[in-house]
């Protein structure tokens, strides 16, 4: 499978999948990049998946369909330039590959995520903002009640999941993490990886190892939050975990 990543703004990824002389893309928040791949490489925009409705999300929308009329755009019905509305549990093949919809809000109230599943039963999830490496989408419309579940939903996934996240936030928020967590060593080596970009995918495998947002149970975590102003009555809350770490994030 030929998934990669074309930069666009200061941070964000376009995730683009390529099947002979088709693509797919996700979350194209500009159009440029992708127009400017297809003509170098003489193809044509098949599909637009989008994860929610951000404007660095969606933003390149409108001038792709220009360009391509016949492009589906998957997502949910009253995000502009939708016109294939999928949902929780909708199902569907792209270029013969199994692909199903999750709603996993939290970042904002309607957020989808795309699984997607290769001949050996491999996953691939392109999850948008909720999830980032070794951090995760801040709490804009949705609520920390859903963000800790479509975490929870996502970490169940196999661990050998491959995750697609839309920003290149990673040596950020690992700086962050090592903050939470200074004795980690898998933090620390991810940290001197991350000089060489992308970082993204990345396994869940790895994230269980480096994210604190998925490893609210730790030991180490939980002195953090509790340094951090966390009652010592809530700390075996995961949520009140969650919680804090967010907070504390969003002030680092
Ligand atoms: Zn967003």
């Amino acid at each position: 499978m030929q998934i990669f990543p074309l930069k666009a703004f200061v941070d964000n990824y376009i995730w683009l999948w390529q099947h002979e002389n088709q693509v797919i893309v996700v979350d194209p928040g500009q159009a440029e990049p992708v127009l400017a791949y297809l003509a170098t490489h003489q193809l044509t925009l098949t599909a637009i998946w989008l994860t929610h409705a951000h404007a660095d999300h969606i933003g390149g929308v409108a001038k792709l369909c220009q360009a391509y009329p016949q492009c589906h755009v998957l997502g949910a019905a009253d995000w502009h330039g939708v016109n294939k509305v999928v949902a929780e549990g909708s199902q569907f093949n792209f270029f013969d590959y199994p692909v199903r919809i999750w709603h996993i809000p939290g970042h904002t109230a309607d957020h989808l995520a795309y699984l997607l599943t290769n001949a050996s039963q491999l996953l691939r999830v392109f999850c948008g903002d909720t999830l980032f490496s070794a951090g995760c989408g801040r709490v804009f419309t949705g609520t920390m009640t859903q963000l800790y579940h479509s975490l929870q939903r996502l970490n169940n996934l196999p661990a050998s999941t491959w995750l697609y996240p839309a920003h290149e936030y990673t040596a950020a928020n690992l700086r962050f993490a090592q903050t939470v967590e200074p004795d980690n060593q898998a933090i620390r080596q991810a940290l001197h990886d991350a000089s060489s970009l992308p970082t993204l995918p990345v396994t869940l495998a790895h994230e269980r190892l480096v994210n604190p947002f998925l490893r609210l149970q730790q030991p180490q975590v939980k002195a953090a939050v509790m340094q951090h102003g966390l009652p010592r009555a809530e700390v075996n809350q995961p949520m009140a975990v969650l919680s804090c770490l967010r907070e504390w994030k969003n002030h680092f």
